[in-house]
Parts: structure tokens; C-alpha cells; sequence
């Protein structure tokens, strides 16, 4: 099994955090250089029976500028051709503009959409559903996985939902 997978949500959710414990797991490659104009490589996981590719994409924020739109729908467009998109959010804080912009725009894409509720080591086991419920309000996505980066919580029961959309 093999496929690509992206990763959105806006600054500071724990985009990088999460390929460090993914890829510090299974050492493989962390590349900084851009792969394609759109697209970057955040990391390979491979174990003998899979490997993801995991893509950064950044650029979907509201903007208001041409260039800005430009990037914004070139993004999306990335997003169309991986097996799953995993959309990142910070629990511990409000779901708030930046959250709802890409939301509104992953509601555009076919690919699989994961919400992947990061920091659950900052809240209290008990205030998760109520999270869950508000961002499944928005749009229904494909999996629902909380997690901690930092800590490692659950990230293999993540990659294990990936696997099955490879
Ligand atoms: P990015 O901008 O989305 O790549 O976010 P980073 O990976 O750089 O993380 C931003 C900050 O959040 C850093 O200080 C991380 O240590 C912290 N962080 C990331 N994941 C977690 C987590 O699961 N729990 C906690 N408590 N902090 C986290
Ligand atoms: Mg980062």
C-alpha cells in the first residue's frame, strides 16, 4: 500500500510537530526543498507494509489579492489529487476564522477528508465531544481522529485510518 497524503490547517495547529513524531517513528526522509511549485514533502512513513508520502499545502487562507486567490486555488486543486487530506485543528483553542475558511474550501474536494484534532493533551477528555460536535456542524468529514503530536497520543491509530484510503 502507498499514497499521498496532504496536510492543512492554518499556522501553529502542530502541522510540523505531527510529521516529526510520524516520521521519528520510522525514520525515512524530511525534506525542506520544494517538490513540485504547489506542493512540498513533509515526510515518507514506510513500514514494510506501506508507505505515505506526506505533502505540505500551504496557501488556503482568505486573501485579497489575485496572487492570493491564485495560491489559493492552486492549493485546492493539489488536494484533489491524494488519497486523503488530513485537516488539522488545535483543541485547545476556538475554532475560529482561519478554521472556517478552510473548511469552506475542503468542502470543494472529493479526497477524504480527515479532521485530526491535535493537543488533546491541553483539554480535558470531557471537552472533546462538544469540540467534535461543533466542527461536524461545518461539514461532515470522512474520520474523525483527536490526537497529540507532542506527546504521540493516538498517531498510530492514525496512521492506521490512513492505510485504509491507500
Ligand atoms: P505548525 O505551524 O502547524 O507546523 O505547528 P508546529 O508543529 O510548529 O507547532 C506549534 C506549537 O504547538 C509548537 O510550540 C508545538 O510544540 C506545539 N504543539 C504541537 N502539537 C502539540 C500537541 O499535541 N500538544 C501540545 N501541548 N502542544 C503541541
Ligand atoms: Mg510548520
Amino acid at each position: 500500500k502507498s499514497g499521498f497524503v496532504a496536510i492543512v490547517g492554518r499556522p501553529n495547529v502542530g502541522k510540523s510537530t505531527l510529521m516529526n513524531q510520524v516520521i521519528g517513528q520510522k525514520i525515512a526522509i524530511m525534506s525542506d526543498k520544494p517538490q513540485t511549485t504547489r506542493n512540498k514533502i513533509h515526510g515518507v512513513y514506510t513500514t514494510d507494509e506501506m508507505q505515505i508520502v506526506f505533502l505540505d499545502t500551504p496557501g488556503i487562507h482568505k486573501s485579497n489579492s489575485k496572487l492570493g486567490d491564485y495560491m489559493v486555488k492552486s492549493a485546492m486543486s493539489a488536494l484533489e489529487e491524494v488519497e486523503a487530506v488530513l485537516f488539522l485543528t488545535d483543541v485547545s483553542e476556538e475554532l475560529g476564522g482561519g478554521d472556517r475558511f478552510i473548511i469552506e474550501q475542503l468542502k470543494k474536494v472529493k479526497t477524504p477528508v480527515f479532521l485530526v484534532m491535535n493537543k488533546i493533551d491541553k483539554v480535558h477528555p470531557e471537552a472533546l465531544l462538544p469540540i467534535i460536535q461543533k466542527y461536524s456542524k461545518l461539514h461532515e468529514f470522512t474520520e474523525v481522529v483527536p490526537v497529540s503530536a507532542l506527546q504521540g497520543n493516538n498517531v498510530t491509530t492514525l496512521l492506521e485510518q490512513i492505510a485504509r484510503y491507500l
